[in-house]
């Protein structure tokens, strides 16, 4: 544990703490608060603490206290981990020499997704435009190190959930904290501006049929069942509507299924294989199991290593798998769930992703990186999923209240004292 490590270490004169910033463990709602306080405790109030975070990340108070300087990730999706890194350590050197003493004001809105979800994708979104705000707030002022902007991650139960500002100052000042107040009511007024449409699965499958054909797959992404967002991987309903009326040659990448995939790998290449796919963790959330016979097209240990351009080098494991196929369509079959965002995923099976003229996948935004460059369309959907955008069909009990968009506007924005 990074705890026990620095308390092994004996003299220590900064420290940089990589973290995602939204991790929630069982008792305890704000692991990476706990996490970078311990770490405080250890080294004292004069050693720098410096942070890096996802802009998915839910900031607490008790994270802003025990660092001195935060930095998140600036692109989503994120292909800036280098560039994230590198500047949290320009600031960790800056402070260690005691050119400067960074402290974190963070400011929160009352909200539980904002910055268009941080996406960088379309060149005039909310994200581009508040992370230029933000460039341009550092430049206007030396005294500012560091404005840092998080969209929350809005799945997470917890009191502090939602959109944050860290904007780290040299010492401790009003005008920081005007600086993070005024990210946050560009946050408040760019709260409906979404920019990924969402279709249900039937709207999303009919809309993928009447893109022109071209070079390059329609991409068909299920919001509600993403892996990266929290979903179980095995939802049903995209697969079960592309089987019912099938695009010969459509790949549906993946539904994580062990008993599946190990079934598939005991009946060999070649074979058909009766199952009940997928759709065992959560029935009501994105439906049950599809029984039927599919034919094993290929195995694959699930080893892989993402090319890019999101983490490019970093090896990922789908554990043993399976590439079937039904009514001419090719489903891969996993034992763990991974979000769908590297072609490399794609192509350990054999499949060449350029090549299906329809490719659905489990994944949120993180799959554009890629997967843009080489589709002809990009189509979100809800299956239902737990990993839904829809926060008010789940039950909440911890999120801080009034919040949007659990509560009207205009209570939230009386209760936030904007009016
Ligand atoms: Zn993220």
């Amino acid at each position: 544990m990074p705890w026990c490590k620095a308390r092994a270490a004996g003299k220590i004169d900064g420290v940089l703490l990589g973290l995602h910033g939204a991790c929630v463990a069982v008792g305890e709602d704000d692991a990476d608060g706990a996490l970078a306080q311990a770490v405080r405790e250890i080294v004292g109030p004069n050693v720098p603490i410096v942070v890096t975070l996802d802009p998915h990340s839910n900031v607490s108070d008790r994270l802003a206290a025990a660092a001195n300087a935060i930095t998140a990730y600036r692109t989503h999706p994120h292909v800036d981990h280098f560039e994230t890194a590198s500047r949290a350590a320009g600031i960790l050197k800056r402070a260690m020499d005691g050119e400067i003493k960074p402290q974190v004001h963070l400011a929160r809105s009352w909200q539980m997704r904002g910055f268009d979800s941080t996406r960088t994708t379309p060149p005039d979104g909310p994200a581009r435009r508040g992370q230029a705000l933000a460039r341009a707030m550092e430049a206007a002022d030396p005294g500012v190190i560091e404005v840092s902007l998080q969209s929350g991650f809005v799945l997470a139960d917890v009191w502090h959930v939602g959109p944050s500002v860290a904007v780290t100052g040299n010492g401790a000042d009003p005008r920081f904290a005007a600086l993070g107040a005024q990210l946050v009511r560009f946050c408040w007024e760019e709260r409906n501006n979404d920019t990924v449409k969402m279709h249900t699965v039937a709207e999303a499958l009919a809309a993928a049929r009447a893109v022109p054909p071209g070079p390059g797959p329609v991409v068909v992404s299920d919001f509600g069942d993403a892996p990266g967002g929290g979903g179980y991987g095995d939802a049903t309903a995209v697969l079960r509507a592309m089987l019912e009326n099938p695009v010969p040659g459509a790949v549906f990448a993946s539904i994580a299924d062990p008993v599946a995939a190990e079934a598939a790998r005991a009946a060999g290449v070649g074979a058909d294989v009766a199952l009940s796919l997928g759709g065992h963790v959560a029935p009501a959330h994105g439906g049950g199991p599809i029984e039927a016979v599919f034919r094993v097209l290929a195995l694959s240990d699930g080893r892989f290593t993402h090319e890019g351009p999101y983490t490019p080098g970093q090896m990922g494991q789908f554990g043993p798998s399976a590439l079937l196929e039904r009514h001419g369509i090719q489903v891969i079959v996993t034992t763990w769930q991974r979000n769908i965002l590297d072609l490399q995923q794609l192509r350990i099976f054999g499949i060449n992703p350029t090549a299906p003229p329809l490719i659905a996948i489990k994944c949120m935004d993180a799959f554009r990186a890629a997967f843009a460059p080489i589709a002809r369309a990009a189509i979100a959907c809800e299956s239902g999923g737990v990993s839904s955008r829809v926060h008010t069909s789940l039950t909440w009990t911890k999120v801080r209240r009034p919040v949007w968009p659990l509560d009207p506007d205009a209570v939230v924005e009386a209760a936030a004292g904007r009016v």
